[in-house]
C-alpha cells in the first residue's frame, strides 16, 4: 500500500452528533497515526436527506475540534458527470440493465428480505424489459456467488450478493445517483486506500467491493467501528432525533468518544487542550483496541 489515504464522509442530514464524531475520531487517528492523510467528503448527493446548513454546520464542528483535513472538501452534488460516467461504461460492459419494476412488483416477486430490510430483487428485468414499459431504474448484475473481504475490527466478512441483495438500483429515472455507486467513485477518485467508518455500512461493503471490480478500480482495506445507540438500543441518526455535538464541548467529548472506541485516555487528557488531546490520541491510537461491538455511551458530554 502506498502512503496512507483515508476520509470522513458524513451525509449532512442534520448536525454531527456523537456517533459521527466518534467516526471522524476514528478515521482521523488512524489516518495520523500511520502518517497519513485524511479528507473531507460531504455526501449530500441525496437531496431529499439534505438539510440546508448541515454541511457548513459540520465543517465548523470539526474546525473547532481541530480537526485538520487534507485538500479541498468534496462535495457529492456537484460530481454527477462522475457517476454518470461510470454508468456509462458499465453500460458499455452490460454489467447494467434498466428495470421497469415498481416496488410493490419487487415486493410481490421477492425471494427474499435484504439485508437492508427492503426485498431481494427477483431478477425480473434481467434479460430485458418486457412490453416496452419505461424504465425506472438501471440495476447492477451480481454474481451467485460469496465476496469477501477481511475487515479490521470485525474480522471476515462474506456475503453472497445475489442472496441476500440481489441486482441493485445504481440511479433512479427520477432520483439521485446511489450512494454505493458515489462513494465508489469517490473514494477512488480521491485515491483512498483505508475506510474507517461505522459498522452500520458493514453490509453495503460487498457491493461497493463488487462494483469496484466491475469498475477496475482498486479495493482499500475496511475498518468498521462500533456504532452509538440510544439508550433503546438504536443507532444515533437524524431519524431518532440524536443530539448535536456542541462545538465548545472540547477535549471532553474527543474524550468521550475515544474511550468509547476503546482507549483509556486519562482524565488529564480528558480536562486538557485540544492541541494536548489529539497528541496524546495520535501517540496512542491502536485500531487493535477498538471493540467489534458499541453500545450506549456512559458519561457522555452532551446537552439532554
Ligand atoms: N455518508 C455515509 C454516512 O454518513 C458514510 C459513508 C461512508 O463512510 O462510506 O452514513
Amino acid at each position: 500500500m502506498g502512503r496512507y489515504r483515508g476520509r470522513f464522509a458524513p451525509s449532512p442530514s442534520g448536525p454531527l452528533h456523537f456517533g459521527s464524531l466518534v467516526a471522524a475520531v476514528g478515521s482521523y487517528l488512524d489516518a495520523r497515526s500511520a502518517g497519513g492523510e485524511w479528507l473531507l467528503r460531504i455526501e449530500d448527493v441525496d437531496k431529499q436527506r439534505t438539510q440546508t446548513g448541515a454541511a457548513e454546520a459540520i465543517r465548523r464542528t470539526l474546525d473547532a475540534f481541530a480537526f485538520e483535513w487534507d485538500g479541498e472538501v468534496v462535495v457529492q452534488s456537484r460530481r454527477a458527470p462522475l457517476y454518470r460516467e461510470a454508468l456509462t461504461r458499465l453500460r458499455a460492459l452490460d454489467a447494467v440493465y434498466p428495470c421497469a419494476c415498481s416496488r410493490r412488483e419487487i415486493a410481490a416477486r421477492a425471494p427474499a428480505t435484504a439485508v437492508d430490510g427492503g426485498a431481494v430483487y427477483p431478477g425480473t428485468c434481467r434479460d430485458g424489459v418486457t412490453d416496452g414499459r419505461p424504465a425506472r431504474a438501471w440495476r447492477l448484475r451480481v454474481p451467485d456467488r460469496e465476496i469477501g473481504f477481511d475487515d479490521r475490527v470485525q474480522g471476515e466478512v462474506r456475503q453472497n450478493l445475489a442472496r441476500v441483495v440481489g441486482d441493485f438500483v445504481l440511479l433512479r429515472a427520477d432520483g439521485p445517483f446511489a450512494y454505493q455507486l458515489a462513494v465508489v467513485v469517490d473514494d477512488a477518485a480521491q485515491g483512498i486506500n483505508a475506510v474507517v467508518r461505522g459498522v452500520d455500512l458493514l453490509d453495503s461493503t460487498p457491493r461497493q467491493i463488487w462494483l469496484q471490480r466491475c469498475l477496475g478500480l482498486p479495493t482499500p482495506s475496511y475498518a468498521h467501528l462500533p456504532v452509538v445507540t440510544n439508550d433503546a438500543g438504536e443507532k444515533l441518526s437524524k431519524q431518532t432525533r440524536a443530539a448535536a455535538v456542541d462545538p465548545a464541548a472540547g477535549s471532553a467529548a474527543l474524550a468521550a468518544a475515544l474511550r468509547f472506541l476503546g482507549h483509556a485516555v486519562p482524565s488529564a487528557v480528558a480536562a486538557g487542550s485540544l492541541a494536548d488531546f489529539w497528541r496524546w490520541a495520535i501517540a496512542n491510537w491502536s485500531m487493535a483496541r477498538v471493540p467489534a461491538r458499541g453500545g450506549a455511551v456512559q458519561g457522555c458530554p452532551l446537552p439532554p
